[in-house]
């Protein structure tokens, strides 16, 4: 006979007993107060149903479950394996700072006098981490509709 363990609520207490198998989901009276106590689902392994053809846990909610998480519905749209848009969920884009646009504009300016002086003695050579971190402090601006706040400059660099 198997070993299964009860729950009384009244002695907020755990107790085990050995049952037949075709008798565990019976209600077991508590050997403290003689309550009836209820049986304890075991925890050690997971029972699963079928749904749209995946297991799901039982009791089943309706719910999906996505890397240990339970989450309201499958994933619906293009995004990597591990990922899912209820878990992950996009860090809103924030305006910069005036102290960030400020510190871009002083970057440019200086990145632009050692391209002019890298240029005039023909060393000039491109540099994709660069032009990479220009490009999203530019995309964060321009999601923030503060393209405008960028220092003007001329659209041509100096020969
Ligand atoms: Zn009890």
């Amino acid at each position: 006979m198997p070993l299964y363990e009860y729950y009384c609520s009244d002695c907020n207490g755990v107790f085990e007993l050995l049952r037949p198998a075709s008798q565990s989901a019976a209600q077991q009276p508590c050997p403290e107060c003689d309550l009836e106590a209820k049986r304890l689902m075991p925890r050690d392994f997971a029972t699963f149903t079928m749904r749209d053809g995946l297991p799901r846990r039982i009791p089943d909610r309706g719910t999906y479950w996505h890397m240990g998480q339970e989450v309201s519905s499958p994933v619906d749209r293009p995004a990597f394996a591990w990922e899912h848009p209820e878990i992950h969920k996009e860090a809103p884009v924030t305006a910069p700072t005036s102290e960030e646009v400020d510190a871009f504009d002083h970057r440019i300016d200086r990145e632009s006098e050692v391209d002019r002086e890298a240029i005039a003695r023909d060393m000039y050579a491109i540099n994709p981490q660069r032009d990479r971190e220009r490009m999203q402090f530019l995309e964060r601006l321009a999601a923030t509709d503060g393209l405008e706040r960028l220092k003007p400059r001329g659209g041509k660099p100096a020969e």
